[in-house]
């Protein structure tokens, strides 16, 4: 059996999107630059997909704008208004510990090669961040806020509409990075005075290799990409079109199943938590419950083992799942979202995450639960990192 619980790491592109996309690798080539009507196609081609992701956000599409990829819409948004706001003489940064390293080591890039000062806000025990903490952070220096819509390892969703309101009366801009939340939630940039979003096709059952930047109307940041005129001057580099017209599609098929699979996906997340705290002694969930996580994530510490091991143990029978970031998977270094939550090295390094879409079915649920507790029990049975922690428990 093949059981693929990684969709937050990506997801297969929908036959739906690919045949979409198939004429603009092949008969539609032209690029949507040139004069003659044959390009004009490739012109229409993108104007519909803009208007398919700008409906989505209930935005216009005038405010949507193409990018490679989820992580350099994220990079657009805060080195292009940190640049820009440098003339300004306004150099901080405000955004948390738990980003996407798409965010984090931006504002890194920022602090350490533009003079930038970031705060990382902190978060709680399930991966909150506090609006009032937001609201005490700004200065008059503050340049942007930037504050991600839903974590990709454990699956928080943050009280983005608040804050958009806190900074919208500050005058402050505020930019998410909805990678994820886009692939789940219902979002309005306008109710929720989002300023900047970021987003990215293959998180939602789209190709990979093309973004998506919203902008709202009288927010410049400085581009990101320099070059020829496309996308209205501001994002310069030969369009993406197949990607960009599979973006739009992934987008639109998306919006009419999203209530629908956010109950099935949460039934089941729901029914795979309620199993693995059953069935595995001192296992902990990481992360927030109910409506506040995402509908397709679990995430999970198991004390006394490595996730890596159990990693490679669960793939040789059929499963593929993360530690939590795909992205950090080959260092050794303890997630710095479960660091954040306060998860001691210990557990971060024994921590798994399943996260639930459209290839998941009820007998994989059922499958990963029988699975699990034998791997899990054989593990410890051989680690002295268990042996230690039991013999702690039995002594308090
Ligand atoms: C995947 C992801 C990104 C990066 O998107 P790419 O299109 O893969 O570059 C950024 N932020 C979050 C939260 C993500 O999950």
């Amino acid at each position: 059996m093949f059981v693929y619980m990684d969709h937050t790491a990506t997801t297969p592109t929908s036959p739906e999107v690919l045949e979409a996309m198939m004429p603009y690798f092949g008969e539609k080539f032209g690029n949507p630059s040139s004069v003659y009507s044959f390009s004009k196609l490739s012109r229409e081609a993108i104007e519909k997909a803009r208007s398919q992701v700008a409906g989505a956000l209930n935005a216009d599409p005038k405010e949507i704008f193409f990018t490679s990829s989820g992580t350099e819409a994220d990079n657009w948004a805060l080195k292009g208004t940190l640049e820009k706001a440098k003339s300004k003489g306004k150099n901080h940064l405000i955004t948390t510990q738990i980003e996407h390293h798409a965010i984090l080591h931006t504002a890194e890039y920022l602090h350490k090669f533009e003079g930038v000062d970031v705060t990382y806000l902190p978060v709680d025990s399930e991966g909150f961040v506090s609006v009032e903490d937001v609201k005490n952070a700004i200065t008059d220096k503050t340049a942007l806020v930037s504050i991600m819509f839903a974590n990709n390892e454990v699956g928080t969703i943050e009280p983005i509409a608040e804050i958009g309101a806190l900074c919208r009366e500050r005058k402050i801009p505020f930019h998410t990075d909805a990678v994820q939340a886009a692939a789940h939630l219902k979002i309005d940039v306008k109710a929720m005075n989002i300023d900047m979003l970021s987003m990215s096709a293959h998180k939602m059952y789209g190709p990979k290799g093309v973004g998506a930047f919203y902008l709202r109307k009288g927010v410049n940041p400085e581009n990101f990409m320099h070059g020829g005129g496309q996308e209205s001057h501001r994002r310069a580099s030969t369009e993406n079109i197949a990607g960009i017209v599979g973006f739009g599609q992934a987008m639109e098929i998306l919006q009419g199943r999203l209530e629908a699979d956010k109950a099935l996906n949460s039934a089941r997340r729901d029914k795979l938590i309620a199993g693995i705290l059953e069935k595995i002694p001192h296992a902990k969930l990481n992360g927030a419950t109910g409506d506040k996580r995402l509908p397709n994530n679990v995430n999970f510490s198991f004390i006394g083992v490595e996730g890596e091991t159990l990693l490679l143990d669960l793939d040789a029978k059929g499963i593929s799942a993360s530690t939590g970031s795909a992205c950090s998977s080959d260092s050794l270094d303890p997630s710095h979202v479960l660091l954040a939550l306060g998860l001691k090295h210990e557990m971060a390094h024994g921590s798994l995450r399943f996260t639930l879409g459209r290839l998941t079915t009820d007998e994989h649920i059922d499958y990963l639960l029988e699975v699990l507790p034998e791997i899990v029990a054989r593990r410890r049975a051989m680690s002295p990192l268990w042996e230690d922690y039991i013999k702690s428990q039995g002594e308090n």
